[in-house]
């Protein structure tokens, strides 16, 4: 990997950038807290300051200069996934990581040596090779209490950014080189998750056309999740899970795939995982009283109806 310069964020930014990592402006923690300067900002110098967040990531040199001399105390975050080569695992002390770890390597093996990272929080993340297939971000549920994995469709905050606590991101010991996730610990994350609601119906046969539509609408509500401004995260995310609820009300999609996806695209936002959860189901459960399939009339939402009448031209699925 190239030299690092991570004397500002911008110069990080552009190290980055130049060793093949995507990263994206999120905003920055100034004597007044966030500067997105919402009394109630719940990720305060974690949330991006761009519009599609980590969508719009880049490695291209003059988009990072321009977002940097835009904003150039702007915390620099990492696109984790398969498009950096990413994962990183997030170890919270304050929630019991460390013991978590602890007992996780006692129970298997150490981990390799690779590259960490400080946290301004006074955690860790560790920083290993993508393995080429599907990681999920998980927040505390996979690995353990104080664990979190920020792997395809996530992304982490890196170095020299500033935490909420007024403390600095460090690198503990340098990118030189990405370890590979030990087999373990692969397993663990590979494993499906089984985190289905209790009133959630199994997953229902479905036809390929309504299964398409119901794909198209599961993508467009969590791109809207991942997409949410600070402050309407949370109505955007129950309002995806009421829109998707109405599908699985109809049987035409299943909840824990919801669960799955939508929690995903929350906690790219920031958002944590358990209160995105109980947001979801929430929304879920109202969703499932108003079944909806395709061409129904009774969609409230503009943008829905748009998605159903650009899904309807292949389907022939009119009630
Ligand atoms: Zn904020």
């Amino acid at each position: 990997m190239t030299d690092l310069n991570v004397d500002t964020p911008r110069s990080a930014a552009l190290s980055y950038a130049a060793q093949g990592w995507p990263v994206f402006p999120c905003h920055s923690i100034g004597a007044r807290g966030c500067s997105c300067c919402q009394p109630d900002c719940s990720s305060p110098g974690k949330h991006p300051r761009i519009a599609r967040g980590l969508h719009a990531a880049s490695t291209n040199r003059e988009t990072v200069e321009r977002w940097w001399r835009r904003w150039p105390s702007a915390n620099v975050a990492v696109r984790t996934g398969i498009e950096s080569g990413l994962v990183v695992i997030d170890i919270d002390p304050q929630h019991g990581g460390s013991g978590t770890m602890r007992s996780l390597i006692a129970n298997h093996s150490p981990l390799a040596r690779g590259p960490v990272v400080r946290t301004g929080a006074g955690g860790w993340h560790l920083l290993f090779a993508h393995p080429g297939e599907p990681i999920r971000n998980s927040a505390g549920t996979r690995l353990g209490a104080g664990i979190d994995v920020r792997g395809d469709g996530g992304y982490v905050i890196a170095p020299p950014s500033r935490h909420a606590s007024g403390n600095l991101y460090r690198w503990n010991t340098p990118p030189e080189h990405l370890p590979r996730l030990p087999g373990w610990l692969l397993g663990m994350l590979r494993t499906p998750e089984r985190r289905q609601s209790p009133e959630i119906r199994e997953p229902i046969r479905i036809d390929d056309a309504l299964s398409a539509w119901a794909r198209v609408a599961l993508d467009g509500e969590a791109d809207r999740v991942r997409a949410a401004p600070n402050g309407s995260r949370n109505s955007t995310l129950n309002r995806a899970a009421f829109s998707l609820g109405q599908i699985v009300g109809a049987g035409v999609l299943d909840a824990s795939t919801v669960e799955h996806v939508l929690t995903d695209g929350a906690i790219a936002t920031g958002l944590g995982e358990r209160e995105a959860l109980l947001t979801i189901r929430s929304g879920l459960r109202a969703g499932l009283q108003h079944p909806r399939e395709p061409r129904s009339r009774s969609s409230a939402s503009p943008s829905a109806a748009r998605r159903e009448a650009t899904v309807d031209v292949g389907l022939d699925i009119a009630p």
